[in-house]
């Protein structure tokens, strides 16, 4: 179970780093929080059976659910609007980290 959890983090992190070569968006600088989503993908997809957003709750419904699947069907509405997706994984191009001072 955990060498299955190990590969199928590898698959989500080269999952989100392939999005982001095509995609109008990058990752968030924040490393560590990168490899938390990252990981919390991994952990859902071994539960679930799929890539399923980490911060949002799943339904009964496969074809509601369907739309959660990372990269999910609201990112794109959600960086125009906030500049970042719902999990902070992906952000805006021009995605300034909030000051910590
Ligand atoms: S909110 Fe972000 S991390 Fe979550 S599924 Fe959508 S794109 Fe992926």
């Amino acid at each position: 179970m955990d060498d299955e959890l190990v590969q199928l983090e590898s698959d989500a992190r080269k999952l989100v780093d392939d999005y982001v070569v095509t995609a109008p968006y990058k990752l968030n600088p924040d490393s560590n929080h990168v490899g938390k989503i990252v990981k919390s993908l991994a952990k859902r997809k071994l539960k679930n059976g799929f890539f399923y957003c980490p911060c949002r709750m799943l339904s009964d419904d496969k074809e509601t659910d369907a739309k959660i699947i990372c990269p999910c069907e609201y990112h794109k509405e959600e960086i125009e609007k906030d500049g970042v997706c719902c999990c902070d994984l992906f952000v805006s191009p021009d995605y300034k980290p909030a000051s910590t001072v």
